[in-house]
């Protein structure tokens, strides 16, 4: 919660709106306040589309959901479905036909045990669900909150129990004639619709995407896609636009979730930059750009993302602590203790505890020449040490202020060769683009893509003009 609330809070410094500033000087207040309204309104016919809907019925989900990032262990449970014994031999009795269904809202800190317990239920049927299959344990990961469905038959003993796990997944046990139960877990079938939305920016990132109708978990893909290219605490500009083309999940035409980005524009200071999504017949998924170039980079601009700099890479800078010049020989983000820290590229662990000054540091190794240090740290990232290998975007410890420091904040180093270089500026290596036998299945994929955000930013431009 609290990384969102700095995501939230990161808008566009006043001082970075240099065409409107005067404007915005004059209108003061009034304007403040307009424009969060004002915006809304425009929003709806100008902004904000959700209009092309295209219905794209994914027939079989478990090649599909590889990114849900609301629907946890989809895989898993799919897989385990599958290998559900079937008890084709035992058919449900015929008690289930005249079912008392009762239900039961779980508590907080309710164990299975002790709901059964309250509904005068038999601990015997609990041991023989739970252990009726590879899926019955599912019935211990209830969660307070949700409801337990109780089906009872005539002879008062339990016939069904059943769990909506989540919007797309049921757990069902039944009572067999043999006094055994079966469960299997039912999955209703998602669809996947393209959603799309064009969005100025006037406030921020977040607020803007918000009011155009997009989900926190699809601005924070698109952060992430353009990770590479854009800083989004420093490069954001009034009137930036993106346009992205995104999957809305559907259970029965009910919507339940946004999947993933397929392909999305950013035009941030004039420059536009366009990322596609690409499966390779392997499974990997990777953005690429229109030519097929990878969007990632060796190195992420920042380990924390959104954060204000509050103090720039200096050779003759004076110290705030020691109030004497010396250089400032790396890039402090000024951030909440606590905040999440990550590594800006691959690599491996070579330092990891304290250094006079900077407090909690880690030093990551990437290959021969690149080397990134993190300093004033409150804690480590648990289970990583010396010698740990660590992912680009790996959280490897978390913001404070020990060591020599005036307030909690992250100091991050960049070196090339043992060299200090400035970590905003220094240009980074390009991560691999495509391979070269996906080429053509990747150019055939992103073109209809390419031609709808195009047509987007047409019509943003049409109704500019007006
Ligand atoms: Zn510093």
């Amino acid at each position: 919660m609290q990384y969102q609330n700095d995501l939230l809070q990161s808008s566009i410094p006043p001082k970075q709106k240099k065409s409107n500033y005067v404007n915005h000087l004059i209108l003061g207040l009034v304007c403040a306040i307009l424009a969060t309204a004002s915006y809304a309104f425009f929003s709806v016919k100008s902004t904000s589309s959700t209009l092309d809907e295209i219905a794209l019925t994914i027939p079989d989900i478990t090649t599909n959901i590889e990114q849900p990032i609301k629907l946890p262990d989809t895989n898993n449970t799919l897989l385990e479905t599958s290998t559900t014994p079937s008890k084709a031999s035992h058919k449900p009795s015929m008690q289930s036909l005249s079912t008392v269904w009762q239900e039961h809202k779980i508590k907080p800190g309710e164990s299975l045990s002790a709901i059964f317990s309250k509904n005068k239920l038999s601990k015997s049927d609990l041991h023989k669900i739970v252990h009726a299959n590879n899926i019955g344990s599912q019935f211990a990961t209830i969660r307070a909150g949700k409801s337990l469905m109780i089906g009872l038959n005539i002879a008062g003993e339990l016939s069904h129990l059943t769990y909506k796990k989540s919007p797309y997944e049921e757990l069902k046990a039944t009572r067999l004639e043999d006094g055994n139960f079966n469960v299997e877990l039912s999955l209703k079938k998602i669809e996947r619709r393209i959603s799309s939305a064009s969005v100025t920016i006037h406030s921020s990132l977040f607020v803007d995407g918000i009011s155009a109708g997009l989900s926190n978990q699809t601005i924070m893909q698109l952060a992430d896609i353009f990770a590479w290219d854009i800083d989004f605490a420093l490069d954001i500009r009034e009137n930036d636009q993106f346009f992205v083309l995104y999957e809305s999940l559907y259970i029965n035409d009910k919507p339940i979730g946004t999947g993933n980005i397929l392909a999305a524009k950013f035009i941030n200071q004039g420059h536009p930059t366009t990322a596609i999504r690409f499966k390779d017949p392997t499974g990997k998924t990777s953005y690429y750009t229109p030519k097929g170039n990878s969007m990632r980079k060796a190195f992420i601009r920042t380990p924390i993302p959104f954060a204000r700099i509050s103090s720039r890479f200096n050779l003759k800078r004076k110290h705030p602590v020691l109030n004497r010049i010396r250089a400032h020989k790396g890039v402090d983000y000024a951030a909440r203790t606590g905040t999440p820290i990550k590594a800006t590229g691959d690599g491996k662990i070579t330092f990891r505890g304290k250094q006079r000054g900077y407090g909690n540091v880690v030093i990551i190794q990437h290959g021969q020449q690149y080397s990134t240090l993190y300093a004033h740290m409150s804690k480590f990232r648990k289970g990583q040490r010396r010698g740990s290998h660590i992912n680009q975007g790996d959280i490897i410890g978390y913001v404070g202020q020990t060591g020599l420091a005036s307030g909690p904040h992250l100091h991050y180093e960049f070196r090339i060769n043992g060299k200090h270089r400035n970590p905003l500026t220094v240009s980074f290596p390009n991560s691999n683009p495509i391979q070269k036998k996906y080429k053509t299945a990747f150019l055939a994929q992103a073109k209809p893509l390419l031609n709808q955000l195009e047509s987007l930013n047409k019509t943003q431009l049409a109704q500019k003009i007006q």
